[in-house]
Order: C-alpha cells, then structure tokens, then sequence
C-alpha cells in the first residue's frame, strides 16, 4: 500500500521539528523529506541529513527538469522539496513528512490536492515570543525577524485543514498522529477537540479564523513593545 504526503507548517523556532521528531520516535512508517536550499549550511548541520545544500545553478537546473515537488523562495534564497524522494518513499509505504513554509504549502494544496495541511502554532503570540527569546539576548535580532515573519504567515493558517496547538510536545506527536492515520476519529467535536491524550486539533473555520486573528492582535502588541512595527 502506497504511503501519504503531508504538509506541516508552523512558525519559525516555534518547536514543530520538535514535534515531528517526537512523532518519528514513537510511531514507525514516518519520513522527513530532505529539503534543497540554497542557503549556507549552519554549524551544526550536515549536507544530506537537514538539507541538500546547493548552488544556485544546481537549484535552478532541477527546476528547468521540473524536478520539485514545490519550491520557494524564503529569506533571500530558494528552498524546495526534491521530488524523487517523496515518490520512492510514498512507493515503499512510508509517510512523508514536508516540513515547508506557507507559499510552498499553497503550492502543494494546488497541486496535490487532497493532501493533509497541517499547521503547528503555541497556543497564543505570547508563548511563540518566549520560545523565541529564550536563549539569550544576542539572538534578539533573530527573535524580531521571525516574529515579523510570523505575522505574514499568520494569514494563511485558516487556509490549513487542521491546526494543531501545540502545548505539550508528547501530546502534539499523538495528535499529529492521529490527524494523518485516523483523520476521521481525530476531530469529534464540531471542529475542535481538546482530547485528554492530544494537543488540542481545530479543523472549524469559524475557529481557525478566530485564533489567527487573535494571535495576530498578540503579534501585532509583542510588535510594537519591540519596536519594530
Ligand atoms: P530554515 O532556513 O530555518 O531551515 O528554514 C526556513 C523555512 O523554510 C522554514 O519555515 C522551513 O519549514 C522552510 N522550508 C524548509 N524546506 C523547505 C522546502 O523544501 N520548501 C519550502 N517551501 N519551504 C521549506
């Protein structure tokens, strides 16, 4: 039996690679996609394992092989997800997880429609600011990059099929779970559960709707306290 693709987003340093690690140590069948940037390699990554890091050229010739599954263009450089290792793994039955920013997940919806959007966020504006800033204050102008970021991708999250709270690391992995093996048990409640052993699942629009625009009312607050709005 041929595997899912699923689209996870979520805010920049927010903890949803946290998650997804989590998920990929307790329940088995589940992949990451290797992305390809073009974006230098931080000190603690290894080309292969994070990312495929590429030239420009090498990026822009597998475009030109209509070789991605989606791409984008984030923070002055190209990201996109290689389309050999999702149908390889999707073929041997495995989950692939796509962990891809918002314009990159449109395109997914566009193309592959169907497929599970998944959006991961802190339960309020407040809390994505403190899992920001918390370690130390020269990651200051990181934290203010990310926050703006947010506030623009704050505006596609009702356009995901579920948003998944994230509160409790364990608890998200199971819910993550759910939504992608047991899709119809994973909402029971008219659009938002709050399950005893899960983080907190929002498929209403109505309620997507109401938690962005709150958390962008946060955002906007936490903006303006920094200076930087
Ligand atoms: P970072 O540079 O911090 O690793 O990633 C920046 C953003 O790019 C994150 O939101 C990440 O999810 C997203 N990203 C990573 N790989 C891909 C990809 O293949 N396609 C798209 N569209 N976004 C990606």
């Amino acid at each position: 039996m041929s595997g899912k693709m699923v689209v996870i987003s979520g805010f920049s340093g927010a903890g949803k690679g946290t998650v997804i690690k989590r998920l990929r140590e307790k329940y088995e069948g589940y992949v990451l996609s290797v992305s390809m940037t073009t974006r230098k390699p931080r000190d603690y990554e290894t080309n292969g394992v994070e990312y495929h890091f590429v030239s420009n050229e090498a990026f822009e010739e597998l475009i030109g092989q209509d070789g991605f599954m989606e791409h984008a263009g984030y923070a002055d450089h190209y990201y996109g997800t290689p389309k050999a290792f999702v149908v390889e793994n999707m073929r041997a039955g495995r989950d692939v997880l796509l962990e891809i920013e918002v314009q990159g997940a449109m395109q997914i919806r566009d193309k592959y429609p169907g497929t599970p959007m998944i959006f991961i966020s802190p339960p309020d504006a407040e809390e994505l600011e403190r899992r920001l800033t918390g370690r130390g204050s020269e990651e200051e102008e990181t934290a203010n990059k990310r926050l703006r970021q947010a506030d623009r991708e704050v505006e596609l999250l009702p356009d995901y099929d579920y948003l998944l709270i994230n509160d409790d690391v364990d608890a998200c992995a199971d819910s993550l779970n759910r939504i992608i093996r047991m899709p119809e048990e994973a909402v029971s409640d008219g659009g938002s559960q709050k399950a005893s052993e899960g983080g907190e699942i929002v498929t209403d629009a109505g309620k997507k709707k109401a938690f962005a625009e709150a958390f962008r009312m946060g955002l906007r607050g936490i903006l303006q306290r920094r200076g930087i709005l």
